[in-house]
């Protein structure tokens, strides 16, 4: 399968044509599974009703350089188009051809495969209208080795905007492309500037080259004056996306400026993100969590399924007989969605439309999406390219709680909740802080507490984050330690949440360095978010900085911490499997009393913390890989991520 991370963007049942290369076998067509993903095309066989497939190929989409309808029906077979590609020698460039099931699926593919391979440096300016059958092309009745005969629609334009294509056809330059093997030089051109072994005139099969065109999946009212507002489901052309998080962007009345690109999803990609039942990648216990709370019969969600790349699934709530969610997994039979033998539909949207109607054998009809359903992401920071916050747009309001760096208060900026740390002076080494914090800002993730930005020009200097509701997991746990307990999936769910946000800043190479319970924070909707990431670099408590310190927090230093005050991701894998521990226990102090010293001893010598009481075994065994002492063999967050979502489907 597509690995999970591998976004799927379109799937479907289309029929390929086998590319043997010897002429004496057979050419022959074979149904095959084909999935879209942003840099892949792959091909999987499998019956068209089950829903594991096996690989039969794939194409990299970089080495694309055409992708065109083929005409005149050279195969008997209708609605066919090619890709070619490979390296950029021609003689090694491969033409796969896939017939599609139907006219619409035929322009959808096209368009989007080639919105994908809009950028690849090496487009193509010509190509076989046709096929090449008992070595003869059937567009231009050439040879083998003949020129390619039909320019293509689209080509690049570099006056445009990078990365942008416009439909300027150059019909009088020579071409640069073949498809095979040519004989040097190339033919010359006939007096209409057409290419030799000429067709009839065929119309064009697409039109100009599209812009990058985006759709609202949220609202966003910008903070900053010149940021534009979006609107959920209104489209927009961006005209600027260098940066990651920020792009500049255009509306319907010509209006421009920055918003953020988390709230928007390119129209050619937008899958189901539009509707409001779709979760995406929220696990079952999140969605069990969000309909529960809503207590609404019929209310449901549709999210991905957590064993199947590009397979779905339904959860609905329903008090009968008694209040519960169930799931059902979303099936396929060729290209129709089904998920009782009566009511099948060729999209998701519309087989809940039907199901709103009957319940088709579900437990009940389905009536409407959660309220509190999908919540709107952070902003990678208030606004593109700031993080200096005016203290005069703050509006302070109680106070949360106070730690190590001084009081952290509620606040408002303008309308934003946020969180406002306010750090003590001479604890932590600010200048280096404020530069820190302009990357920091540029961090965003559902599971990390989003730094806003700092107010750096006066002293105390504030730290500006997102306002989370229930405050400190470590509190949270312990308050709701009696109900807690006994739910190890929550608790397993908690730590996913935890795992999901650290291998973010892993795969940015961000190490926390004091991964703890009491550094997570709980949102609403059972949110777990990781905070203070970075900060202990900054700290200049004594106490604090080296691990002989009494503030060091020892009971979660992987042994080369200890050692070496060596830190890296798999040092904050080493706290993460404290973290577990202390989720499992509801917030009981890892090594009890034990005073620091003896903690060491115990780590050095291969002892463990001992299994919870209400631990899971297989819960426990994940806690001890991560204590593995050699670094080598501890596995990353990306791996535990795995293990644990493995646990939950078990
Ligand atoms: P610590 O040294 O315990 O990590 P912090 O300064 O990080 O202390 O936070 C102190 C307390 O303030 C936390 O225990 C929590 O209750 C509250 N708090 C901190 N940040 C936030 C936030 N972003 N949202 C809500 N509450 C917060
Ligand atoms: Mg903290």
């Amino acid at each position: 399968m597509a690995s999970r991370n591998e976004e799927v963007l379109r799937e479907a049942f289309m029929t390929k044509r086998s590319q043997n290369k010897s002429p004496f076998t057979p050419t022959n067509w074979k149904d095959r599974w084909f999935v879209l993903t942003p840099h892949n095309l792959i091909y999987y066989d499998g019956d068209r009703n089950s829903g594991r497939k096996r690989e039969k190929g794939r194409v990299d989409l970089s080495k694309v350089w055409a992708v065109e309808s083929v005409e005149y029906s050279a195969f008997q077979k209708d609605l066919v188009f090619q890709l070619v590609y490979g390296s950029t020698a021609d003689t090694e460039s491969v033409t796969l051809y896939i017939a599609a099931s139907s006219a619409h699926d035929h322009d959808d593919w096209l368009e989007h495969i080639r919105s994908l391979v809009g950028n690849n440096t090496n487009l193509a300016e010509v190509f076989h209208k046709g096929a090449l059958l008992r070595n003869q092309w059937s567009c231009c009745r050439g040879p083998k080795d003949a020129v390619a005969c039909t320019p293509v629609t689209w080509t690049r334009n570099n006056n445009a905007t990078p990365g942008m294509l416009c439909p300027e056809v150059d019909r009088s330059g020579r071409p640069r492309r073949y498809c095979y093997d040519q004989p040097s030089p190339s033919p010359p051109l006939n007096q209409d500037n057409m290419l030799p072994y000429q067709v009839p005139g065929v119309r064009t099969a697409f039109g100009p080259y599209r812009k990058k065109i985006v759709v609202a999946i949220y609202d966003y009212n910008p903070t900053e004056i010149g940021d534009l507002p979006l609107r959920k489901n209104e489209e927009y052309e961006v005209l600027q996306d260098a940066e990651e998080n920020w792009w500049r962007m255009r509306n319907r009345n010509g209006e421009e400026g920055y918003a953020p690109s988390n709230y928007v999803k390119e129209k050619a990609s937008l899958g189901l993100q539009q509707y409001d039942w779709y979760l995406g990648d929220a696990t079952r216990q999140r969605a069990e969590f969000i309909l529960k709370r809503e207590e609404k019969e019929g209310c449901f969600v549709v999210r991905n399924s957590t064993t199947t790349t590009g397979m779905y699934t339904l959860s609905v709530y329903s008090k009968q007989p008694t209040p519960q969610v169930k799931h059902y997994h979303i099936k396929r039979e060729g290209d129709l969605y089904y998920l009782s033998q009566s009511i099948k539909c060729r999209t998701i949207p519309d087989l809940i439309f039907k199901h709103k109607y009957n319940p088709g054998g579900l437990c009940t009809r389905l009536r409407s999406p959660p309220t509190h359903g999908r919540q709107p992401p952070t902003t990678a920071g208030i606004s593109h390219d700031k993080w200096e916050i005016d203290p005069n747009e703050l509006n302070l309001l109680e106070e949360l709680g106070s730690g190590q760096f001084g009081v952290v208060r509620h606040g408002k900026l303008k309308c934003m909740d946020v969180a406002v740390k306010m750090m003590k002076e001479g604890t932590m080494s600010e200048e280096a802080f404020i530069e820190e914090a302009k990357v920091m800002t540029q961090l965003q993730h559902t599971n990390l507490v989003q730094l806003y930005g700092v107010c750096s020009r006066h002293r105390p200097i504030y730290i500006v984050t997102e306002y989370l509701r229930y405050g400190s997991l470590l509190l949270y746990l312990r308050q709701k330690e009696k109900h807690l307990i006994t739910c190890s999936e929550q608790l397993l769910d908690m730590c996913l949440q935890v795992c999901e946000g650290m291998a973010y800043l892993e795969k940015q190479r961000f190490i926390h360095r004091d991964l703890a319970a009491r550094n997570c924070l709980v949102g609403s909707q059972g949110v777990i978010k990781v905070g203070d990431f970075g900060l202990a670099r900054y700290v200049v408590d004594d106490e604090y900085a080296g691990s002989g310190g009494a503030k060091f927090p020892i009971k979660w230093a992987a042994p080369e911490v200890l050692n070496y005050m060596r830190f890296s991701s798999k040092s904050d894998v080493w706290a993460f499997g404290v973290l577990m521990w202390e989720v499992f226990t509801c917030g009981r102090m890892p090594y009890g009393k034990l005073r620091n010293a003896e903690v060491v001893d115990r780590v050095q010598s291969g002892q463990v913390l001992e299994r919870p009481t209400y631990c899971p075994e297989t819960v426990y065994e994940l806690m001890k890989l991560c204590w593995t002492h050699d670094v080598d063999r501890r596995p990353s967050f990306a791996d535990m991520r795995c293990q644990i979502v493995e646990i939950q489907e078990a």
